[in-house]
């Protein structure tokens, strides 16, 4: 993988090299400049003058323009010092955006020439360093999501500490690897505590990743810079769970949706913001948008709040979505406009979703791939209809297994996953899941099995998915009842 992506540690280091010499150079000449321009006033002016005579002139004017070149040096020693850290944390985007040419001109005219040059050859060493390129293989890709884990740190108490125990993680989410295509609904399922939410939490960046990488349109975004992610988060949206908690309740709807127009400067006067926050209402079905922009969200259903929701998102042109589980908290009479509102947009505006789910079902209809995560891990993944019609994997089966079907004729399948999820502090060895498995023998203790493609399409982490795949099968076509082994 280290080779497939090119680090700013593997660009030609010359440039970094010769800018960092500039830099450090002019930071000492403005830093030497500001202390003499500073001390030239003070020292001039502490010799007495008569008052009103043609030196006392001269010395005020003196004393005034060398005040003023000390500021100026000032503040191209703090801009020479912003640039030389940027440049320690390989910001390159972002020394340019200093524009050290502008303040390297401005300072060569009237404070310090020498500083300003040094700035200028600085600029142009920076300017000759090539950005670091897309990483292979990103093409048609929105987001790639590399071996990411994140651990929660579990403090001891003194009595651990005392005790001499060694330190422990949540193993929240556990070298998780997908990738969402353009215009793809992708789905992540599983139980409470399986680690959905806190993958859409590090695509975010809302939680920093503990190893691995999150690629958005082939650029790494798990170490981007807080003002690079200033500029990438209009792009990745969010829809949250609950509609009733993600809103203001003292905020109109219009304040609501333009809300985010405002704070990433993405209007350019009112009457645009005014439209393109009814476009977005248009968008999500809320029409005509003009009798919602000024209610608040108590006017609001549960669905008309969840596509204010969306349409909060929407009015940025996002190009992907995160939604958690996004009509999980909605009536089911309403759960089917907000998905054909996700369905619409995919379509109109070829806006890609990754979204969290618990609910089986709606996946099949809505998702096209389909991740199914245990314990902090992907175990099976492929197209949403095949895994949750052929579950290969013993809890996608259990899984199914438990969605209620409101037929009594249809075919009742019961696999049971035995006991509760067990804690992910401690998780357990080889399989995560074969102490609720039906199907585990001795070497799903010890050997972890590794997330492999079976089938095309179709990947599975399982010793056993053949068998397991075969007994659902059988089940389904017998109608009988499967219980788990003991
Ligand atoms: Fe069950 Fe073993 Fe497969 Fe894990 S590897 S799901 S324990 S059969």
């Amino acid at each position: 993988m280290k080779d497939l992506i090119a680090t700013h540690e593997e660009l030609p280091p010359r440039g970094y090299r010769m800018a960092g010499v500039y830099i450090t150079l002019a930071m000492i000449l403005a830093l030497v400049t500001t202390i003499v321009w500073l001390a030239i006033p003070l020292f001039v002016l502490s010799f007495p003058v008569l008052a009103g005579t043609f030196f006392e002139w001269v010395y005020l004017k003196l004393g005034v323009y060398t005040l003023v070149l000390a500021l100026i040096s000032a503040i191209v020693l703090r801009r020479t010092f912003l640039m030389r850290r940027a440049l320690n944390r390989r910001e390159i985007f972002s020394l340019k955006e200093l524009n050290s040419a502008f303040w390297g001109a401005f300072a060569l005219v009237l404070a310090n020439p020498i500083t300003g040059f040094l700035m200028l050859l600085a600029r142009d060493s920076i300017s000759r360093i090539s950005p670091p390129p897309l990483r292979a293989g990103s093409e048609g890709k929105i987001l790639i999501v590399d071996h990411l884990t994140k651990l929660f740190p579990v403090r001891r108490t003194f009595a651990q500490s005392f005790r001499g125990e060694a330190d422990t993680n949540v193993h929240a989410v556990d070298d998780v690897s997908f990738e969402v295509g353009k215009a793809q609904i992708y789905g992540l399922a599983g139980e409470s505590g399986s680690g959905k939410t806190t993958v859409l939490r590090t695509v975010l960046r809302l939680t920093p990743p503990t190893s691995g990488s999150i690629y958005f349109e082939g650029k790494e975004i798990s170490t981007a810079t807080r003002r690079e992610m200033k500029k990438i988060r209009p792009r990745i949206q969010v829809v949250f769970q609950d509609p009733y908690e993600s809103m203001n309740p003292r905020m109109t709807t219009y304040e609501i949706v333009s809300e985010g127009l405002s704070v990433n400067n993405l209007a350019t006067s009112t009457k645009d913001s005014h439209e393109k926050v009814l476009k977005a209402l248009r968008d999500v079905q809320l029409t005509p948008p003009e009798e919602y922009i000024d209610r608040y969200p108590h006017e609001l259903s549960g669905g008309q709040r969840q596509r204010v929701a969306i349409a909060r998102a929407l009015v940025l042109e996002p190009d992907l979505i995160l939604a958690d589980e996004p009509v999980s908290m909605l009536d089911v009479s309403v759960r089917a406009e907000v998905i054909s509102v996700l369905l619409s947009i995919r379509e109109k505006r070829g806006i890609a979703v990754l979204m969290v789910t618990h609910d089986l079902a709606l996946s099949k209809d809505v998702v096209d791939q389909l991740g199914i995560m245990y314990l902090g891990k992907i175990v099976e993944v492929g197209a949403a209809e095949k895994v949750v019609g052929n579950p290969f994997h013993p809890y996608t089966q259990a899984l199914i297994a438990a969605v209620p079907v409101p037929d009594p004729t249809a075919p009742k399948i019961r696999v049971l996953a035995r006991g509760e999820i067990p804690t992910n502090i401690s998780p357990p060895s080889g399989c995560r899941f074969h102490p609720r498995c039906s199907f585990a023998k001795a070497i799903c203790s010890e050997v972890e099995p590794p997330l492999a493609e079976v089938r095309p399409g179709r990947k599975v982490a399982c010793h056993f998915w053949e068998e397991a795949e075969n007994a659902f099968l059988k089940d389904v076509k017998s109608r009988g009842v499967m219980e788990p082994a003991n």
